[in-house]
Formats: structure tokens, C-alpha cells, sequence
């Protein structure tokens, strides 16, 4: 699933495309899915802005276009101006007057919604996410207090809550970081810093380097290109594999109902 990295290099690539663009047309045969996406046509794109793994497009006439990848969604950007023919897996085709951008999903959990700017309520994910790891809201003492209640670390990180934007890949890159075992619980102060720079740290690598695409090949760039933190991953994805820092075996066990991957050595409980 796209993380808050994928999700923000598909936002900085996609702005050049769409800041200031007027839409034209969007095509799609999915109302339930893609909704109220009527709404969009005529507006002018004001800003391109991201909220954890939440694309969000500001549009002229106080609306804002509310875009969830889920698991497979992404967005394709033609060579020039226009598609040859459609990119596989195309959803959604979003018409601009001087140009045309597609919205790509295999498995179709995507979302799109229109709805006045910053009516966000009835999305409760977002109504109840933490602050932006890479923004000055991200304070090492509301983390420290938040991290000394959790009873297991990594399921408390991937609520969303404590900080936005980390998901399954990039909560086990960070705990490996941090030397933390994924079942923690009740972080002392030492731990709980280590953890909030190490988040840090993952996510601003992360997002210089395009995000990660794993085996599946799901995600890539809206350029086509793929990510390339899948290259620098210590634990993700490489169960069996040695330990950069010790040499251990990497393990994979499921934690809360997710692919968990940790050092035995590096991360003791
Ligand atoms: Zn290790």
C-alpha cells in the first residue's frame, strides 16, 4: 500500500501538471467509487496538498477532490501532454484544458470524493490523524507521551494517530532504525526520541528517493519510473537475509494482522 512516501512523490510530481489546470472532464464508470466527481468540472486547480497517505486537491469555489490509493492506486502522467492509448488499469481519466492525467488501480480500492473544503468529518481517519512526521508539528514531547501509553508499538503506529503517513513498510524501517521490537510496550523517553528521529529520518529519505516498489510492482512513480527506498530497506522484504548492523537473520512474523519484519538481535523485546 502506497505510504506517506509514495503518496508524496506522486503529489510533487503531479503539480506541474495540475497547479493552476482547469478540469474539463472526468471520465470514469464508477459513481460509488469515484464520487460526486461532477462537481469537479470547470473548477481551476488551486493547490495540490497531501494528509498521510491522503491526496487532497483544492479547488476554486471552496471544494476540495479528497484521493485514497489504498492498496494499488497511483496516477500515470502521459510523455506529452496527451496518451497514446490508456495506461493499464486506468480508472479514471482526468481531462485538463491543456492536458490530461490517469488515475491507475488493479484492485480497485481507491477512492475519490468531492466535498466542501475541509469537510473531512465523516472520514474519520482523517479527522483522528497525528501530525505530518516531516513538519515542525511533529513534537518530540507529545510523541514521548503518546509512545509511554502504548501497549504494542508498531499496531499504535500504524493507527495513524501518534504521527501520519507510516504504514506497514515504513513502521518496521523506522523501529529497526530505532532498535525498538515491534512489540514494545510503554516507551520510555530514551526510546520513544530514537523512534521519533528515526521516523524522521526514514521518511524524508524515503520521499527524496521516489518511495519503494516492492516485488509486486504496484507502485511507481507517476512518471513510470519506479521508487527506490526498496533499496536501502534493512528489514522490509528481506526475511532470511542478514542484519546490516549485526548480522542476524532478519525474521518475518505477523503482528496485528501484517507482515512484520524485525532483527532478533537489534530489536530485542
Ligand atoms: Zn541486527
Amino acid at each position: 500500500m502506497p505510504e506517506l512516501p509514495e503518496v508524496e512523490t506522486t503529489r510533487r510530481m503531479l503539480e506541474p501538471v495540475l497547479l493552476g489546470r482547469v478540469v474539463r472532464d472526468v471520465l470514469h464508470t464508477d459513481p460509488q467509487r469515484y464520487r460526486n466527481t461532477e462537481a469537479m468540472l470547470g473548477k481551476q486547480i488551486l493547490k495540490l496538498e497531501r494528509r498521510g497517505k491522503y491526496l487532497i486537491f483544492r479547488l476554486d469555489d471552496g471544494l476540495d477532490c479528497l484521493v485514497h490509493l489504498k492498496m494499488t492506486g497511483g496516477f500515470r502522467i502521459p510523455n506529452d501532454k496527451k496518451f497514446l492509448e490508456p495506461p493499464r488499469f486506468e480508472r479514471l481519466r482526468l481531462v485538463l484544458h491543456d492536458g490530461e492525467v490517469s488515475y491507475v488501480d488493479s484492485r480497485r480500492f481507491g477512492f475519490w470524493e468531492i466535498v466542501p473544503s475541509n469537510q473531512w468529518q465523516h472520514i474519520k481517519a482523517l479527522s483522528e490523524m497525528g501530525p505530518e512526521p516531516l513538519s515542525s508539528d511533529f513534537k518530540l514531547k507529545d510523541f514521548q507521551t503518546a509512545m509511554s501509553r502504548v501497549s504494542r508499538v508498531k499496531p499504535a503506529l500504524l493507527s495513524q494517530k501518534p504521527v501520519a503517513g507510516v504504514g506497514n513498510i515504513y513502521a518496521d524501517e523506522s523501529l529497526w532504525l530505532a532498535k525498538i521490537h515491534p512489540e514494545a510496550s510503554k516507551l520510555s523517553a530514551a526510546a520513544a526520541k530514537r523512534l521519533h528521529a528515526a521516523i524522521i529520518e526514514v521518511m524524508a529519505r524515503a520521499v527524496e528517493v521516489g518511495g519503494s516498489t516492492l516485488s509486486d510492482n504496484s507502485y511507481q512513480q507517476p512518471s513510470g519510473e519506479s521508487g527506490y527506498f526498496q533499496l536501502e530497506h534493512h528489514v522490509y522484504d528481506r526475511t532470511g537475509a542478514a542484519c546490516s548492523r549485526c548480522g542476524a537473520e532478519i525474521l518475518k512474523y505477523t503482528l496485528a494482522g501484517r507482515g512484520t519484519h524485525y532483527c532478533p538481535d537489534c530489536q530485542r523485546k
